[in-house]
């Protein structure tokens, strides 16, 4: 007989098979046939086409499901409209409970959720029962809390309204739960489209909603494939879209969504990367690695799929990382030994085997696995791929599959670098016995995730999601909770911003004493055409001239914002100061202001003086916050730290209404600077010569050269360049409806943030409340960094 002792050796042993009887049971009382959950009922597709779920492992055909036509996503939209009104109209207490009911049932459930999951996706029953499924339901346990308090977290927040929500099949159950728990705890109504590939957990939930008391239509469950839900998207009804899924598909989400007012979120693909450090501890980075990459086959979208490890270690790192895949075991989902189960489906397995044939035929050294494949079934064994260059398709795209990519480095800043050069910015994982430099990188590394000597850790009070094509918006803590929320003070239509008329009424203009130039690097500078073009008072009188900016002073001014990296990485106690300083050289120049704010735009003395006094006390207001809005500590359920740090996004395109000149471009400005970013500004089209006054501004405040460039122009044109551009980060935009269309429409190149008016006005004399100040929130991402404690 085998001993212990051999065994451990060896590791060969038997299957350890988890019974599939209850999972089975369930299917066979729906007669392994399910229709759609609409309105609280089952209900079949109008058009009456299906769609199969298969096992991976097996290829066995597990259930037939409907396919949701555009009829169909009507129905539930307008179930979840119906709805609406009494769910957000309930208790906080009342929503709260039937999101605990929610959070128990899939505890209770737990087992046979775990089992269905593996068959359903191929994944091992290990990680369904031990991550997808706790986690699903600690998901639901922390929104249940979240809809208790919710007048106390985010007072005067009211809900979005009706959400369309898309999920991926890597995690089925677990993003199901990502989306509907904040999305129902503060008040909305949903629905949902589950993957086409792994709809049967979504299915079993929608029964535990009946068994929980979630009234009919608050939660409508739409299977289907990518034509549903593209109708979900498209639908004039639904009032956010919350997607997670591929770069691609978000894009085309952008896309269709610009300018219809829905607000966005999109969790999308990344190409994480893995750095080791030289004093790692290598055995435990190789199982970190372990977890990293072949976890869930590799379909992970934060999976560590770029290993870069310092070229002293790597030699010994790769051998213990090919000796420990050595013992590898691959085989059936509900096998609890095995470390790896079956790949979603053959459709995906060519895919990866695809990229990998590529990296071949560039010449990379492919190294596979020595393991055994079960003779059936969907199955990969884990790669490794080196010797690529930084801009193949093995390094640079997302392959969703088990296979890594490594590459060395010799110093710290080349692996940021290395790290950096990437247009993905989901996660990245770092290993290294020494806090000090592992932080340094972590904070040098552009992604919304950062784990420690630790990865793949996730918790709901955790906040989740990317930088760059990684999407925007987050998922889990509060700042999670809030995408589901309207906060008051936003955007209204009670004040509409007026756009410049495209052909402003141009005086004869003799007076030419007066012109300003473009003011970019802290220098002024000359238009690149050399043009000017007149601007005149509310009146009609002449009132000097502005440069004619053009596409090249947009991309010099970029250009001068990238290079000022030092103004993001200044102490906040630093910008506070330049900010206040800022604050008083107004003040000191307030009635030289209020003189050019009466002639230029007709106003009252009154109200200039109201304008210049309220634009320096925001001047002072965010000097206050540059060092108060500096994130939070979690202590989530396992033994680690997070810390969410808010990030300046980077290069900001701010292009200012015509309202309130001075004001409107005085509180972008200091909010966007006040978290460092650097900004692009087009002032506002009607009061440009505006411009003059302010950077003479910046010139006496100490404010460093770059971190302010001001284009003058046709504001929407030069708005549209930054939209372009993909060496801005985000774009703030006011202008008419329809300008506000194109810029989130043009946005998609990069998918940088947009914040948009959409022709509407707000009330730019409110100051804002603590922590939930639109403009910060808007200047920053938010990146949350993993740290574990004891051994
Ligand atoms: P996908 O092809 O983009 O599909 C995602 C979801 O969108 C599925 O439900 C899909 O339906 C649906 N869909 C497809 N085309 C659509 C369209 N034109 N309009 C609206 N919906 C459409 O992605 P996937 O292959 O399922 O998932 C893998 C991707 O998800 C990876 O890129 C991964 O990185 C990403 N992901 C990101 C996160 C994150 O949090 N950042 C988490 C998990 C996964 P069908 O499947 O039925 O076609
Ligand atoms: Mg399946």
């Amino acid at each position: 007989m085998t001993s212990v002792t051999e065994i451990f050796d060896t590791m060969s042993y038997g299957p350890a098979l988890e019974s599939d009887t209850p999972a089975r049971e369930w299917l066979a009382r729906h007669s392994n046939a399910f229709g759609l959950f609409i309105d609280g009922q089952w209900s079949a597709a109008q058009s009456g086409e299906t769609i199969t779920s298969i096992c991976p492992a097996t290829g066995e055909v597990l259930a037939t499901l409907t396919k949701g036509s555009n009829v169909d996503v009507d129905r539930a939209v307008q179930a979840a409209r119906d709805a609406l009104p009494r769910w957000s109209a309930r208790t906080p207490h009342e929503r709260a409970k039937v999101l605990y009911a929610l959070a128990r049932l899939i505890q209770k459930s737990s087992r046979v959720l775990a089992v269905l999951e593996a068959l359903d996706n191929g994944k091992p029953l290990r990680e369904t029962r031990d991550i997808d499924i706790p986690l699903a339901a600690r998901h639901f346990y922390y929104h249940a809390g979240c809809a208790q308090l919710l007048p106390r977290l985010h007072p005067g927040a009211a809900p979005v309204g009706v959400v369309g929500q898309i999920i991926p099949w890597n995690f089925p159950l677990l993003m199901l739960a990502w989306k509907i728990a904040p999305a129902i705890a503060c008040g909305n109504t949903v629905v949902l489209k589950p993957a086409e590939y792994t709809s049967l957990s979504a299915l079993f939930f929608a029964e535990l909603c009946e068994e929980a008391g979630v009234p009919p239509g608050v939660i409508n469950i739409v299977t289907g494939a990518g034509e549903t839900g593209q109708a979900i998207v498209d639908h004039p009804a639904i009032d956010k879209i919350a997607f997670t899924g591929s770069t691609e598909v978000g894009r085309s989400i952008r896309e269709r969504t610009a300018g219809t007012g829905k607000a966005l979120s999109l969790e999308l693909g990344g190409k994480s990367p893995f750095i080791v450090l030289e004093d790692a501890d290598l055995d435990g980075a190789v199982e970190g690695l372990v977890d990293a990459i072949w976890f869930n086959q590799g379909q992970v979208c934060c999976a560590g799929s770029r290993l870069l490890v310092e070229e002293s270690v790597a030699e010994t790192l790769m051998a213990k990382v090919k000796a420990r895949l050595g013992h590898f075991r691959i085989g059936h989902p509900l096998d609890k030994t095995i470390d790896m189960g079956a790949i979603v489906d053959p459709v995906q397995h060519e895919r990866i085997h695809a990229i990998i044939e590529d990296a071949r035929r560039e010449g990379a050294e492919i190294w596979t696995a020595p393991v055994n494949l079960p003779e059936q079934g969907c199955f990969c064994p884990p790669t490794i791929i080196s010797g690529i260059g930084a801009n193949s398709t093995a390094w640079c795209e997302e392959i969703f599959g088990p296979v890594l990519s490594v590459m060395t480095f010799r110093s710290v800043p080349e692996a940021v670098q290395l790290a950096n050069n990437t247009r993905f910015g989901l996660a990245a994982t770092i290993w290294s016995e020494n806090i000090n430099r592992a932080l340094a990188v972590a904070s040098d590394v552009k992604a919304g995730v950062v784990w420690v000597n630790t990865t793949n850790q996730f918790d709901a009070a955790c906040p989740f999601g990317g930088y760059r094509e990684s999407g925007f918006g987050r998922e889990g803590g509060q700042v999670g909770l809030e995408e589901y929320l309207k906060l008051p003070g936003s955007w209204t239509n009670d004040a509409v911003c007026i756009a410049a008329p495209a052909d402003a009424p141009c005086a004869p203009c003799d007076d030419i004493d007066r012109t300003a130039k473009h003011y970019i690097g802290g220098k002024q500078v000359r238009p690149d055409d050399g043009l000017t073009v007149p601007v005149v008072t509310f009146d009609g009188q002449p009132a000097g001239r502005v440069s004619h900016g053009s596409r090249k002073d947009i991309r010099d001014a970029v250009e001068a914002a990238v290079l000022a990296t030092s103004w993001t990485k200044a102490p906040a106690h630093l910008r506070a100061q330049i900010l206040f300083y800022l604050g008083e050289n107004l003040s000191s120049r307030k009635a030289a202001f209020i003189d050019r704010l009466v002639t230029l735009t007709g106003t009252s003395e009154t109200h200039a003086r109201r304008e210049v006094e309220t634009s320096i006390e925001r001047l002072f207001d965010y000097a206050g916050w540059a060092d108060k809005f500096d994130g939070t500590v979690h202590q989530p359920p396992s033994k680690q730290l997070s810390l969410s740090v808010n990030e300046a996004l980077g290069v900001l395109g701010i292009v200012c209404p015509d309202p309130l000149p001075l004001l409107t471009m005085v509180t972008q400005v200091a909010a966007a600077i006040s978290m460092g970013n650097r900004c692009i500004v087009v002032p506002s089209a009607r009061y440009p010569s505006l411009t003059a006054d302010f950077y003479a501004l910046l010139d006496t405040s100490d404010v460093p050269a770059g971190v302010v460039n001001i284009v003058t122009g046709d504001r929407d044109a030069l708005a549209r360049v930054l939209a372009d551009h993909d060496g801005v980060d985000g774009l703030w935009f006011h202008g008419s409806a329809q300008a506000s269309r194109d810029m989130e429409a043009r946005s998609t190149s990069n998918l940088k943030r947009t914040w948009v008016n959409h022709g509407q006005g707000r009330d730019w004399f409110a100051s804002q409340p603590f922590g939930r100040d639109e403009f910060l929130r808007n200047a920053t991402e938010v990146k949350t960094i993993w740290l574990p404690y004891g051994e």
